[in-house]
C-alpha cells in the first residue's frame, strides 16, 4: 500500500525551492511554500499553487521552526513536505515530527539523518562496514593534550573538524605542534558557538586534496544504486564555488571502485532518497582508489545535483518524490550512464574585491546568462530584494557540453552574459577561475582559489571598446551638451564610470539623444558610465533645465525649494547612488520650476527630479 503524493509543502526558499516546485508541478502535483517577512514577493511565493506566512525574518523565526512549517502544511492540506537542502534538511527530529504528524518526508528514515549526523559517529560507522575512511582520530576523548599527542601520532599538517560541523564552518589546518593548542581552542569555541557542540574530530590533512563526491539513492524496497561522482574540488574556504560530473581523471576502475564504496556505505545506513556521499582524494598521484577516503555523507539533495541531472538525464527530485510515495526507483544500476560533462557556478550576490562581502539590495537589472543550450536555477527575477538574512546564492548556472572543455566554454560565456546591477556577483571571479590554466587542464586542488584566487577577486575593468560603445550611444548627434563633438580635434571626453572620472575614446557623431547615464555590461560585470559635467552639475542635461537622476539612487538631501530663484551652479540635491553622493547643481540661473524630489526618496534612472527654468529677463 503506497501512500500518495497530492500536494507538497517545500520547506525552503530560494533557488532550491522554485527547483523543487518546478518538477512538483510538471508531476500534477499542487504545490505549498512557506515564506518570512523578507520573501512576501519572492519568486518560490509567486510559483507556488500557495503560500503560507511562517513568521518574521530571520531563519530562526521562520524557516528553521519545525512547528510552524508543519503547521502550515497541515492548514494548507499539504501531505508531503520537502525540505529542500539547508535549513531543516538535515534535522532528523524535523524528519521524525513530519512523519509523527502523519505526512510524507521526502527525505531518508530519520535513523539515517542521525547516523550521519555527527563526523565522528559516521566515520566509525563507515569504517566498520569497510568504507575506507579519513586517517585520524575520531573517538571521545577531547582532553586537549590528549588530542594533541594523537595529531602528533597522524603526523603534521592535520585538520582539527567539529564533529556537528557544516558549510565549511569549524575547521583549522594545522602545520605545526607549536600551533595546535591554539587552533583547537578557536575551534572548538566556534564549533560551540555555530552548532551547539564543541566535539571535535582529528584528520590528517591529505595533500593536493580534491572533493570528489558520489550520488546514492535508495528506495523503500531495499534497493540502492549510484549516478556516479562529481568534482567539487575549487572551493573557497572549504566551500563549493564550481562543480563538475564527471571527475576529470576519473578512469573507470578507479570509479567502479569509488561507487561501489558509496553504495556500501548507503546500505550501511539503510538509505532511502537522495543522498551524497563526500570523499577526499589525495590527488598527488592522480586518483587511485587507495588514496580516496570517506569525509562524510549529506543526507538530502545537494547544492550541485545539477551537474548530475545533465551527464545522467534523471530529474533527481523527481526520484525523490516517487520514492517518497513508495515507488521502486525508476531506473537499475545498468540502466544509468554517464552521457557528456556538466559544469555548475553558484553564482553569489557578493563582491569578489571587498573580500566577498555579500551585496543586498535591490535587484534593479538581472539577466543571468544561458549562453546557448546552458541552464538557470535561479529564485530571483529582476526587481526582487537581496536581503541580509539569508544565504547569498542568487542562481546556479549549469552547463552541459560533449565534453569538459566545451561546458567550460559555456558555462563561461554564461557568466560573460550575466547583467545583474547593481547589486555585485562574482561572475567575473568565477570567468577568471574557469580560465585558470590548472582548472582549465583538469587540474584542481581545494587550495587553487587560497594559491591564486587574489587574482581572480580583482575589481574588473570595462574594455576601452565597451566604454566607446556606451558612450557614444549617450553623446548627442547635434550636441552643445558639453562634449565639444563638434570640435574636430576632440578624440576623448571625460565621463563618470561608477562616479569616477575617465577618459573615454569618441569617434564620429553621436549615436542618440542625450542620455543621463548608461549601463555598460561586460565579462559578467556592470558599471555605470554618466557623462561628466564641466561645471560639476554630473548629473542632468545641460541644455534644458530638467534635473534627472544620472542613476537609481535615493535622495538624501534637497536645498532649495520650488519657486525658488537659483543661480548657475547652486546646489539642488543630493542623491546617493553606488554608495557615493552625487550632488546635481542649477545648470543655469533661473527658478525652480519643478521639484519632485524629497529626501529619502527612491528614484529610478532618469527620473525627473526638478526643472529649472530661465528666469523672465
Ligand atoms: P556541504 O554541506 O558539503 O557544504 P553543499 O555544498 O551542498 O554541501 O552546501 C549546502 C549548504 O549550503 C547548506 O547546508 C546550506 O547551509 C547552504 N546553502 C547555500 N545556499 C542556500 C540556500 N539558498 N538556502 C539554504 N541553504 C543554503
Ligand atoms: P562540511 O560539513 O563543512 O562540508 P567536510 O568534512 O565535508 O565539511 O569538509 C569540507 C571541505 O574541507 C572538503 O570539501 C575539503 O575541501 C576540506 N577537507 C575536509 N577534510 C579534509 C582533509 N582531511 N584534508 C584536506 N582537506 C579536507
Ligand atoms: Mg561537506
Amino acid at each position: 500500500m503506497s501512500p500518495m503524493i497530492t500536494s507538497l509543502l517545500i520547506a525552503n526558499r530560494g533557488e532550491i525551492a522554485c527547483r523543487v516546485i518546478r518538477t512538483a508541478r510538471d508531476m500534477g502535483l499542487r504545490t505549498v511554500a512557506v515564506f518570512s517577512d523578507a520573501d512576501r514577493n519572492a519568486l518560490h511565493v509567486r510559483e507556488a499553487d500557495q503560500a503560507v506566512h511562517i513568521g518574521p525574518s530571520p531563519a530562526r523565526e521562520s524557516y528553521l521552526v519545525g512547528e510552524k512549517i508543519i503547521a502550515a502544511a497541515k492548514a494548507s492540506g499539504a501531505d508531503a513536505i520537502h525540505p529542500g537542502y539547508g535549513f531543516l534538511s538535515e534535522n532528523a527530529a524535523f524528519a521524525q515530527a513530519v512523519i509523527d504528524a502523519g505526512l510524507i518526508w521526502v527525505g531518508p528514515k530519520p535513523s539515517s539523518i542521525t547516523a550521519m549526523g555527527l563526523k565522528d559517529a559516521a566515520k566509525t560507522l563507515m569504517a566498520e562496514a569497510g568504507v575506507p575512511v579519513t586517517p585520524g582520530y575520531m573517538g571521545a576523548n577531547q582532553e586537549p593534550a590528549f588530542l594533541a599527542t594523537e595529531a602528533e601520532k597522524i603526523g603534521y599538517p592535520v585538520l582539527i573538524k567539529a564533529v556537528a560541523g557544516g558549510g565549511g564552518k569549524g575547521m583549522r589546518k594545522v602545520d605545526a605542534a607549536a600551533d595546535f593548542a591554539d587552533a583547537l581552542a578557536s575551534c572548538q569555541r566556534e564549533a560551540s558557538s555555530s552548532f551547539g557542540n564543541a566535539h571535535v574530530l582529528i584528520e590528517k590533512y591529505i595533500q593536493r586534496p580534491r572533493h570528489i563526491e558520489v550520488q546514492v539513492f535508495g528506495d523503500s524496497h531495499g534497493n540502492i544504486v549510484h549516478l556516479f561522482e562529481r568534482d567539487c574540488s575549487l572551493q573557497r574556504r572549504h566551500q563549493k564555488v564550481i562543480e563538475e560530473a564527471p571527475a576529470p581523471g576519473m578512469d573507470d576502475a578507479t570509479r567502479e571502485q569509488l561507487c561501489a564504496a558509496a553504495v556500501r556505505a548507503a546500505k550501511a545506513v539503510d538509505y532511502v532518497g537522495a543522498g551524497t556521499i563526500e570523499f577526499i582524494a589525495d590527488a598527488s598521484e592522480g586518483l587511485r582508489a587507495d588514496r580516496i577516503w570517506f569525509m562524510e555523507m549529506n543526507t538530502r539533495l545537494q547544492v550541485e545535483h545539477p551537474v548530475t541531472e545533465e551527464i545522467t538525464g534523471v530529474d533527481l527530485v523527481e526520484w525523490q518524490l516517487r520514492v517518497a510515495a513508495g515507488e521502486p526507483l525508476p531506473m537499475s544500476q545498468e540502466e544509468l550512464a554517464i552521457n557528456g560533462w556538466a559544469m555548475e557556478a553558484r553564482l553569489y550576490a557578493e563582491d569578489p574585491a571587498k573580500g566577498f562581502l555579500p551585496s543586498i539590495g535591490r535587484l534593479d537589472l538581472f539577466q543571468p546568462g544561458e549562453g546557448l543550450g546552458g541552464r538557470v536555477d535561479t529564485g530571483v527575477t529582476e526587481g526582487a530584494e537581496v536581503s541580509p538574512f539569508y544565504d547569498p546564492m542568487i542562481a546556479k548556472l549549469i552547463a552541459p557540453g560533449d565534453t569538459r572543455d566545451e561546458a567550460r566554454e559555456l558555462l563561461s560565456e554564461m557568466l560573460n552574459e550575466c547583467a545583474i546591477w547593481p547589486v555585485k556577483t562574482n561572475a567575473a571571479f568565477l570567468i577568471n577561475a574557469l580560465a585558470h590554466p590548472d582548472f582549465a587542464a583538469g587540474e584542481v586542488d581545494t587550495g587553487l582559489i587560497e594559491r591564486d584566487g587574489a587574482a581572480m577577486a580583482v575589481e574588473p575593468k570595462p574594455s576601452a571598446h565597451a566604454l566607446t560603445r556606451a558612450a557614444m550611444a549617450m553623446v548627442p548627434k547635434s550636441s552643445h551638451s558639453g562634449f565639444r563633438l563638434n570640435a574636430p580635434d576632440k578624440r576623448t571626453a571625460p565621463f563618470l564610470l561608477d562616479g569616477e572620472r575617465v577618459e573615454v575614446s569618441l569617434h564620429g557623431p553621436g549615436e542618440a539623444s542625450p542620455a543621463p547615464s548608461m549601463l555598460v555590461a561586460e565579462g559578467g560585470a556592470v558599471w555605470v558610465l554618466a557623462p561628466y559635467r564641466f561645471d560639476g552639475s554630473h548629473g542632468g542635461t545641460i541644455a534644458d533645465g530638467d534635473i534627472l537622476s544620472p542613476m537609481p539612487g535615493k535622495v538624501i538631501a534637497v536645498m532649495v525649494a520650488a519657486g525658488e530663484a537659483v543661480t548657475k551652479g547652486q546646489k539642488l540635491l543630493t542623491l546617493e547612488a553606488m554608495k557615493m553622493e552625487h550632488t546635481l547643481t542649477a545648470p543655469f540661473d533661473g527658478v525652480v520650476a519643478e521639484l519632485n524630489a524629497t529626501a529619502g526618496a527612491q528614484v529610478q534612472v532618469e527620473a525627473l527630479l526638478a526643472r529649472i527654468e530661465e528666469a523672465a529677463a
